[in-house]
């Protein structure tokens, strides 16, 4: 009897923290949605502003930036794209949406 409360209060805990998870989360882990890619993009390129310009980015500087230039400037068309897929890679996360989400899609395709 003492072992099945257990494992029931086990349980409601495991079904709370996945309610928690889901409330704000429109999203698993496995299947990511678009929103909470672009969450991982963003921070990834937060990062590597940091590392290029040793500061955080203010609102009205660019998260895709020119790499070759001493101060924050907006990257080209293709750097932003290529700056897009490198983050999306390294958070792990489906490029195609996003670029259908950024409505950059067609033009990646125009750029192939
Ligand atoms: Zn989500």
């Amino acid at each position: 009897m003492k072992s099945r409360n257990h494992a029931d209060t086990r349980k409601r805990r495991i079904d709370r923290n996945a309610a928690r998870r889901t409330t704000d989360h429109c999203c698993s882990p496995r299947k990511i949605c678009v929103r909470c890619s672009m969450m991982k993009v963003v921070q990834h390129r937060f990062k590597a502003f940091r590392k290029a310009f040793g500061r955080n980015p203010l609102p009205n500087e660019p998260l895709f930036f020119a790499e070759d230039s001493p101060s924050p400037r907006t990257a080209t068309g293709d750097q932003t794209i290529q700056q897009l897929r490198q983050a999306a890679e390294a958070a792990m996360v489906p490029l195609e949406p996003l670029l259908k989400f950024l409505g950059w899609h067609d033009q990646v395709l125009g750029w192939r």
